[in-house]
Parts: structure tokens; sequence; C-alpha cells
């Protein structure tokens, strides 16, 4: 193990050597400058939750299936009929859970994973009891696009399209790929976003900050422990997924004591396997049989803690 430590420093610093380090000549305005344009402001978590809940809970999910990939403009069958199986089985079965349990979630959807299975969007409304955020028109990477006419381009054609398909304007905003570029936070704001959930600064809602003004925007954070791409499915370094649930049983016990907010975001491509979707259900059930949890979507977080006196 030392040695694999040790290697990896190694490999490090002759990284940082070969590559470019423009930060260390920058003064320390230029520090506080290149931190400024997305920052957390105060914390707003409220002194009670709906029902003296202890804890919220929105459960999130990253409609991706075959959006990124006809992004990057790959074609394989293979490869994309993966990415399908979120819209074929994965949703279904997410969509038939949350049923049994009775509880609200939140849908971030590429507009273009909605072209491809135009049944998704009222599936999901079916119920009355979720939300519709944008997460981009094709999964395209916001920092990756070659201007912010173009970003603006393809945000507006999203809300245009979850708008017209689900008869409501979305009022979440979720990055694809949770990649903000430098235009995205005024974009987003110029459109009128009640909240975003792309950033990571607190594990509990707060305001969103930009260049020390507040945006009015709540942002409701997640991480990257709080997802299961890192660690389930093609790539994933994890070959069960019930270690992954003991880390997010463990996040859930620390909220519910500490009175805040849990963010859980999945992918129905991933997730929707069965072993997968064997530890979600076990997971719900030990939330659910714990008093006072709020099951919420983050709307309905953004709205109550945007409301609340503090
Ligand atoms: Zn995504």
């Amino acid at each position: 193990m030392r040695s694999i430590l040790a290697a990896y420093f190694l490999v490090s610093i002759a990284g940082f050597g070969q590559g470019q380090q423009p930060g260390t000549k920058w003064t320390e305005e230029q520090l506080r400058q290149a931190v400024a344009p997305a920052r957390a402001g105060r914390k707003l978590t409220p002194k009670s939750w709906p029902g003296k809940a202890r804890v919220a809970v929105a459960l999130s999910f990253d409609v991706d299936n075959e959006s990124y990939l006809l992004a990057r403009g790959e074609t394989s069958p293979t490869t994309l009929s993966a990415a399908d199986f979120g819209a074929q089985t994965g949703l279904p079965r997410i969509l038939q859970l949350l049923d049994r349990y009775q509880i609200p979630a939140s849908f971030f959807i590429p507009a273009v994973s909605a072209v491809i299975h135009p049944e998704m969007i009222p599936a999901i409304l079916k119920s009355g009891r979720h939300e519709i955020g944008v997460h981009g028109w094709i999964h395209e990477s916001p920092p990756g696009l070659a201007s912010a006419a173009e970003e603006e381009r393809l945000l507006n054609q999203a809300i245009e399209y979850l708008t017209k398909a689900s008869g409501k304007r979305p009022v979440g905003y979720r990055a694809p790929g949770w990649a903000f570029s430098q235009h995205t936070l005024g974009l987003i704001r110029k459109s009128g976003f009640l909240y975003d959930s792309s950033l990571q600064a607190m594990d509990e809602p707060y305001e969103l900050v930009s260049n020390g003004e507040d945006t009015g925007m709540v942002e409701l954070a997640i991480d990257w422990t709080l997802t299961e791409t890192p660690y389930l499915g093609r790539g994933g370094t994890m070959p069960s997924p019930e270690l992954l649930y003991k880390l997010y049983k463990a996040e859930f016990d620390g909220a519910y004591a500490q009175g805040t907010m849990l963010v859980l975001t999945l992918h129905p491509h991933v997730t929707g396997h069965r072993a997968p979707m064997h530890e979600l259900d076990q997971f719900v059930a030990y939330m659910k049989s714990k008093p006072g949890v709020w099951f919420a979507t983050c709307e309905q977080i953004a709205r109550y803690v945007k409301d609340v006196q503090h």
C-alpha cells in the first residue's frame, strides 16, 4: 500500500512539474477573484422543517440515458443500448419504488432524453408528486462549449422543450456533468431559476453568491460520494452496491442528527439494475422507519428555505 502511495505521489509531483501552474504567480487579489464567481453565502437550514421534521431528504435522479453519448457523437448500438436501459427498465422500476413508498423525487432531464423517450415525462408526472428540472439540452458540457451565446442557446432550447413537454416551466437547474462554465451562473440567474443543484460547498441548503452579491438562488448541493456513477456500472470501482449504501446510510444518520438535509443523486441507467435497486429499496425503508423525515422535491425544499425567516 505504502509503495503504491509513494508511486502515486511521485507521479503527481512529476505531473505538476510538467504542467502549467499559473496560480503560483497570481496575486492575493487574483486568487480572491478566481474563486468569486460562485460562492457559498449564508446557510439556509431552517430552525425546523415542515411538520416539525428533523431532516429533509431529496431523492434526485439525473435521467441521462443516451443523451451524453449522443452529445459526443457516439452511435455504437451496444453502448447506446446500455444507456437505453435507463428508459426501458430503470425509470419504470424507480417510479414503482417511489409509488410503493409514496414519496416524491426530482428528475433532472436533458431535453434530448425526452425527445428520444417521449413517454418518460408523462410517466414521471403521473403521480403528481415529482418534479422535473433542467439538465442541459443534450448533456452538453458547459465548460466545453464555444461561447456564452452557445450555452445560452442550448439552455433556452432545453427550458422551452421541458416546459412544453411537462406543462410547467422548471424552477431547478442541475448542470450536465455537474460542471459550470464561467457563464453558467449568470445564465441561470437570467433565466429566473429558483435554485441550482450542481455545486458542492455545503451539505445543507445555502445562498448562492456571485462576486460578493446574493444571486437570490438557493443552492441544494450535491456530492461525488452521494451518487453512484463513480462506483457502479461501466468504469465503476465498486463490485457491490451494498458498501455504497452503507455510506449513504451514514450520511443520512449524520444529516438526521444535525437536523439538516440529504440530497442523493442517482441515474436510472445505473441504479435501475437489480442489485442497486434492492439496496435503494432497503435504504428508503430505513429512512421511512425513522420519525421526522421530510421527503420532498428539491423545489419544495428550495421554496421552504427561501420563505422561512431565519
Ligand atoms: Zn447527468
